[in-house]
């Protein structure tokens, strides 16, 4: 694409505490070229004492938005203008979109997985087992509360992070959720349609998997894990063994980014150029 010298490009970008080496990049710049945008998705290396002149410097520089990571998802809402529906809920931002002149946060990780989700089924009056209650597992429950589900059950190894996210389901959504505090395998109960590794159990380590037992695991059910790299892990390589359809990690980070890029710039890109770009940029 030729662009004159008069013009500049649409910014976007990722704030992040370390920016090298960020995949999600490729991913967004390959979306863009795909689609005939002149926008460009920046790396912005951003400690959390410089995070308020950050973001008064991407209003400054006429910024449409940006994504932000560890550990700015809280500390960003305070120098924001509003929050969607599920960041307020789940007091996490990791989008932030202009509309007008204000910066609006927005939580991308839960929708991600939700798209994800809904190729396969719609969870509406489902019943959940969600392994995990850190960022990643926030964002799921707080999404598949909105999303209308049935039950949740909370697996987590800190009974005290586990009572948070359980607190906040009761209290915000009049969900129906139950905590477990993981000590031996949990046993899935037999009606759960959806069972959902959102620990960090199995990142960068196919061996290791959350402390299920296997044999609970069923057809029709269906295992997702919130886990990118590697996309096959553990857990889900036992569960679609056992008969259940899988869902990975790779799909939730498309998707979070195919949301954040629709939300940017109004186009609705091509979720598979997109996943082909973070693949190769992540040498899968
Ligand atoms: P957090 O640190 O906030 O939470 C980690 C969770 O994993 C906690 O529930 C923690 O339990 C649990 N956990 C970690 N190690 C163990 C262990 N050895 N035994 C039992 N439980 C354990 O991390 P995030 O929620 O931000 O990230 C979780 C995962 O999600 C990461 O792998 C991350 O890469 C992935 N992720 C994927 C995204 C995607 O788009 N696919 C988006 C965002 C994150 P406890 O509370 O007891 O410490």
């Amino acid at each position: 694409m030729s662009i004159p010298g008069s013009f500049r490009p649409e910014l976007v970008g990722s704030m992040s505490e370390g920016a090298a080496g960020n995949p999600t990049v490729a991913m967004m710049e390959a979306a863009f070229a795909h689609h005939g945008l002149a926008w460009r998705y920046v790396n912005m290396e951003v400690t959390p004492a410089d995070l308020g002149a950050a973001v008064r410097g991407a209003r400054a520089m006429g910024f449409r938005g940006f994504n932000c990571s560890l550990p700015h998802k809280v500390a960003v809402i305070a120098h924001l203008d509003g929050l969607g529906e599920s960041a307020a809920v789940m007091g996490a931002v990791n989008c932030v979109v202009r509309r007008g002149d204000q910066f609006i946060g927005e939580n991308t990780d839960g929708k991600g997985f939700l798209k994800s989700l809904m190729e396969l089924t719609d969870p509406r009056g489902k019943a959940v087992v969600l392994f995990g209650a850190g960022g990643a597992a926030r964002a799921l429950a707080v999404e598949l509360g909105l999303a209308g589900v049935r039950r949740m059950v909370i697996v987590n190894r800190s009974a005290a992070r586990g009572a948070e996210l359980i607190a906040l389901l009761r209290e915000k959504l009049r969900l129906d959720c139950d905590l477990v505090a993981a000590g031996g395998e949990y046993a899935v109960p037999a009606d759960t349609d959806l069972v959902i590794n959102g620990t960090s159990i199995g990142l960068y380590d196919s061996d290791a998997r959350p402390v299920v037992d296997l044999a609970s695991l069923r057809p029709g059910m269906v295992a997702a894990d919130v886990v990118f790299s590697p996309p096959r892990t553990r857990f889900l390589r036992e569960a679609e063994a056992r008969g259940c359809r899988t869902l990975d990690g790779l799909g939730m980070l498309v998707n979070q980014g195919v949301i954040g890029l629709k939300y940017w710039t109004g186009v609705d890109p091509d979720a598979g150029v997109m996943r082909r770009a973070l693949t190769a940029a992540m040498g899968l």
